[in-house]
């Protein structure tokens, strides 16, 4: 998983992931899993490592084309066969992991090491702005 290696600092050796496989009350074949993997990401306001933990759960039924893809009820998210008419799972799992990467990867604000600048990331607080058309309706 060179991909996910590369958006993290480091991962666990192993992947939790339990898979089911099974044919719904439709006739779709239906995909089911969950599971969850220990890395350490970069904080984005500290740029220390910190570990984490990436859970995913996924419901994906194969389709062969884009076209099949928008007959699926929208519970099922459509995964598109390859040429050999199969689908990678470890490229699914690839792809639900790097998912569960937060936007912006960062400490809980008590564990970070730049507290200072706490305030990062927040809006300002907001401030009654005048509205532009106050002078139309003076106008009027
Ligand atoms: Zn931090």
């Amino acid at each position: 998983m060179n991909r996910l290696l590369e958006a993290c600092e480091s991962c666990a050796q192993q992947v939790n992931v339990s898979v089911n496989f099974g044919v719904d009350e439709l006739g779709l074949v239906v995909i089911n899993g969950q599971g969850s993997l220990n890395v350490s990401l970069a904080c984005q306001r500290c740029t220390e490592p910190f570990e984490t933990t990436l859970d995913f759960e996924f419901s994906f039924s194969p389709v062969k084309n884009q076209d099949a893809a928008e007959d699926l009820p929208s519970y099922y998210d459509a995964i598109e066969l390859d040429e050999n008419g199969e689908v990678d799972l470890r490229e699914l799992v690839e792809n639900e992991l790097l998912l569960a990467i937060p936007l912006i990867p960062r400490h809980e604000l008590e564990q970070c090491q730049s507290p200072a600048d706490s305030v990062w990331g927040q809006l300002p607080e907001e401030h009654e702005k005048p509205n532009p058309f106050d002078v139309l309706k003076k106008l009027k």
